[in-house]
């Protein structure tokens, strides 16, 4: 097994100094793993993970350890509030959930239709179990965080995102409708959450993507959402940052005028683009490729990629946190996460907002 190079500061300290505009060890790096990254490697079925505090708590703590990762705490993810309110899941045992049965069975159904109830529904009291256990073990060390859909998402996987997408067309009042209620339960869910736990959260919204949904589309039924969740968030977190999975360039402008503080891009999009239309507003996240790199790749290709990420944006104005261009693919192995965190070691090593790491001259 390959070896973890030892960083000087704690996940805390660094994303803090980073945040104030000082130097630190490391570029902010992050891996996107929790169910997907490592249960293989611990021998655990993912349809397990899903129902344990336990096995939440075993998974982050092994990451945590064993990779130096910034990130530590369990993603809501696409389908943790969709099911709260309703839709029915599938566990597999080895491979993630997925929706059987959709929530809604006409747009009518919207009206009327309770909120979600985090001390209740769904698998959400297991997920307070395992953070307030984490923080307990890690709070003096770590921030915790988490993510979930957007409304965007949370609404299309609510009624079924075929029908949803038709819907913009067929009833474009009653998407409106439905969208105000997934922007609503999604809000309150960060909300009533961040009151128990005290953690922020970051928004996906992948169904969003120029490949799934036309620009017409995007304006009328996502920005107007996407804008009111970032204002409201904002009143008891700190400002959401976002990620969008495909291709998203032609929407970049209108993402970042929704007042979102970071974007996290696929890897089919050029980190340095991104920086150069927008880096004064946002924060940058990316894009090593996931599945052809970070899982597939030799430990010398993902070397080179997160070399040229770094190139790419370490000297954002907003600041740059290196991180696959999606999640970690379950099937990674331990070597490959640890050859990304080591190549971030290496070229990310002595970093500050809006400079290049010492680490690209030296190595
Ligand atoms: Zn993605």
């Amino acid at each position: 097994m390959l070896e973890l190079i030892q960083m000087e500061m704690t996940p805390k300290e660094r994303l803090a100094a980073y945040a104030r505009g000082e130097e630190v060890d490391r570029i902010p790096t992050t891996l996107s793993a929790g169910e997907t990254g490592c249960l293989h490697l611990l021998g655990i079925p993912i349809c397990d993970y899903y129902f344990s505090a336990d096995i939440m708590v075993r998974i982050e703590s092994f990451l945590a350890d064993s990779t130096g990762a910034d990130n530590l705490g369990m993603g809501l993810g696409l389908r943790t509030v969709p099911e709260a309110l309703g839709c029915k899941l599938a566990y597999p045992e080895t491979s993630v959930s997925y929706v059987e049965e959709p929530a809604l069975k006409s747009l009518d159904e919207v009206e009327g239709r309770p909120h979600v109830d985090v001390r209740k529904d769904g698998r959400l009291p297991i997920i307070i179990e395992a953070f307030q256990r984490l923080q307990d073990k890690y709070g003096d060390v770590r921030t915790m965080g988490s993510g979930l859909a957007g409304p965007f998402t949370t609404a299309a996987t609510l009624y079924g995102v075929e029908r949803f997408l038709k819907a913009t067309r067929k009833d474009p009042e009653g998407v409106h409708r439905l969208m105000q209620y997934a922007t609503d339960c999604v809000v309150e869910c960060c909300r009533d959450l961040h009151e128990i736990l005290g953690i922020g959260f970051s928004l996906s919204e992948p169904v969003a993507s120029k490949d799934l949904v036309s620009k017409r589309q995007f304006n009328e039924f996502f920005v107007p959402y996407l804008r009111q969740c970032v204002e409201r968030m904002s009143e008891f977190q700190n400002v959401p940052s976002l990620h969008i999975c495909g291709h998203t360039n032609d929407r970049w402008s209108e993402v970042v005028e929704c007042g979102i503080s970071g974007f996290w891009v696929d890897n089919c999009e050029s980190l340095c683009d991104l920086k150069n239309a927008h880096g004064s507003s946002i924060g940058i996240s990316g894009n090593v490729a996931p599945v052809d790199v970070l899982r597939n790749g030799t430990q010398e290709a993902i070397a080179a990629s997160v070399r040229d990420c770094i190139e790419q944006a370490a000297d954002n104005p907003r600041g740059f946190t290196l991180c696959p261009g999606c999640t970690t693919p379950v099937g990674t192995s331990l070597d490959n996460m640890i050859a990304f965190m080591n190549a971030a070691a290496t070229y990310g090593r002595g970093a500050r907002k809006g400079c290049m790491p010492q680490g690209l001259q030296s190595a």
